[in-house]
């Protein structure tokens, strides 16, 4: 068992962090403040091949595996700690990874190139008013008419709904095709959203991620081309399962890359601030708090790697069953985003009542982190619901 890197793997983060550096971090703040990820940002990103980096080369992507895609995704997070750039990236990652499994030639040939080129943006449509997580409820149908299809529905909580509708892009979207076999009259379909007769979107004003929206798509007898049709017909629900377990781990190391930071920059302040003639660092109750959260900050990283390694094991080697994977990836999204909003909760307390200023740049990153409890990318509750399922087997599944 070796627990390193790569040589090329280390040289990947370390021009992924120098980038980072320069080209996120110093907008972080206008990033939060003003409610957008600047343009000129996402061509830099494109141009160093971060968006769409799953995305084989022939789209104009890297081709990268998990492992790198992860390792990518926590450099970003530690650049921008309000997680919207990690966001932006990540679900572009996870799910142009399915569409170019799943879709027909005709629509890569036609989407991916714009998504690599960070032209279009791309992300996943599954969740509507009644109820993320269960996703076999969806309503949002989908039928054949003739040589195209014509959808029906509405989904909430998407992300990127402004940036789709301003530059154009759309969503790999999960729609009821036969509604009487419950999850398995489901199919997938890329639903285009600027533009497009019959969509209109409204933006929510959210607690976090400023930088990347988050909205509801009305969708009225929006007509699609067939081949945007993605895989087969009603076998949506288990390729969405398997987007989900490509864009979870991604997540997770997003949600590490911010803690991280935060920590180190934690580490630095205890060492500087002096209180009873001697710096915080110097307490043993500061100790204490440090080394937990290091401990557990990096048992969370542990996961997100190991469920990024068993990903690219799974596509390279065929190594790894469904249930195993289902339980490292959910054991890594269940784990990773409640540890890092109690090392970044950690760190601002240290901060004294400077923490609680916007100058201290902390609370975007608990406002971000929160996300990823509260339910995007699958509600900590159902990430146990899936751990145990395998540990339990389905009979004692709750339904
Ligand atoms: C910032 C943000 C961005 C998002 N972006 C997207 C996106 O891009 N695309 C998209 O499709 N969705 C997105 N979502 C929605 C996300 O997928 C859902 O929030 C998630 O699936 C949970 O659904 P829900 O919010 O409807 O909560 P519900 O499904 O109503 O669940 C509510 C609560 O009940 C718990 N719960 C549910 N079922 C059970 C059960 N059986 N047993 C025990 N507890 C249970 C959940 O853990 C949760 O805490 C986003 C959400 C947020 C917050």
């Amino acid at each position: 068992m070796d627990f390193s890197f790569t040589e090329e793997q280390e040289l990947f983060r370390k021009s992924v962090r120098e980038f980072c550096e320069k080209k996120i971090a110093p907008k972080a703040n206008e990033i939060d403040e003003k409610g957008e990820i600047p343009q000129e940002v996402l061509e830099d990103m494109a141009s160093f091949g971060l968006l769409g980096i799953t995305i084989p080369q022939e789209y104009g992507g890297s081709g990268a595996d998990f492992v790198t895609a992860a390792i990518a995704t926590e450099e970003i997070a530690r650049a921008d700690i309000s997680m919207a750039t990690a966001v932006y990236y990540l679900v572009e990652a996870g799910w142009g990874f399915l569409i170019n499994r799943y879709g027909s030639k005709k629509a890569k040939e036609e989407l991916l190139p714009d998504v690599t080129k960070g032209k279009t943006f791309l992300g996943i449509a599954s969740t509507e008013a009644a109820g993320g997580s269960d996703v076999a409820a969806v309503s949002t149908t989908m039928a054949k008419e003739g040589e195209k299809l014509v959808i029906n529905g509405s989904k909430t909580f998407i992300s990127g709904v402004r940036e789709a509708t301003k530059y154009g892009g759309g969503y790999v979207t999960v729609v009821k095709t036969s509604p009487e076999l419950a999850h398995k009259g489901l199919s997938l379909c890329y639903l285009p959203v600027k533009d497009v007769p019959g969509i209109t979107t409204n933006v929510f004003k959210q607690m976090g991620r400023e930088g990347i929206s988050t909205g509801a798509i009305i969708i009225k007898n929006v007509e699609i081309p067939s081949h945007y049709l993605i895989g087969d017909w009603n076998k949506g629900f288990y390729y969405a399962m398997e987007g989900f377990n490509c864009a979870r781990p991604l997540v997770a190391a997003a949600c590490i890359g911010a803690a991280e930071k935060a920590l180190e920059s934690g580490i630095e302040y205890l060492k500087e601030r002096r209180v009873f003639g001697s710096p915080l660092a110097k307490f043993e109750g500061m100790q204490f708090q440090v080394a937990e959260d290091y401990a557990k900050l990096e048992s969370a990283r542990l996961l997100v790697y190991k469920a990024a390694w068993m990903l690219d094991q799974m596509y390279t080697k065929n190594r790894f069953s469904h249930k195993e994977i289902n339980k490292a990836v959910a054991s890594a999204k269940l784990i990773a985003p409640t540890v890092a909003f109690d090392v970044i909760k950690d760190v601002l307390i240290w901060h004294g009542a400077y923490g609680y200023t916007k100058e201290a740049g902390l609370e975007k990153g608990l406002r971000g982190v929160a996300s990823y409890i509260m339910g995007a990318e699958g509600a900590q509750n159902i990430m146990k619901l899936i751990i145990s399922r395998e540990l339990l087997g389905k009979d004692f599944a709750p339904y």
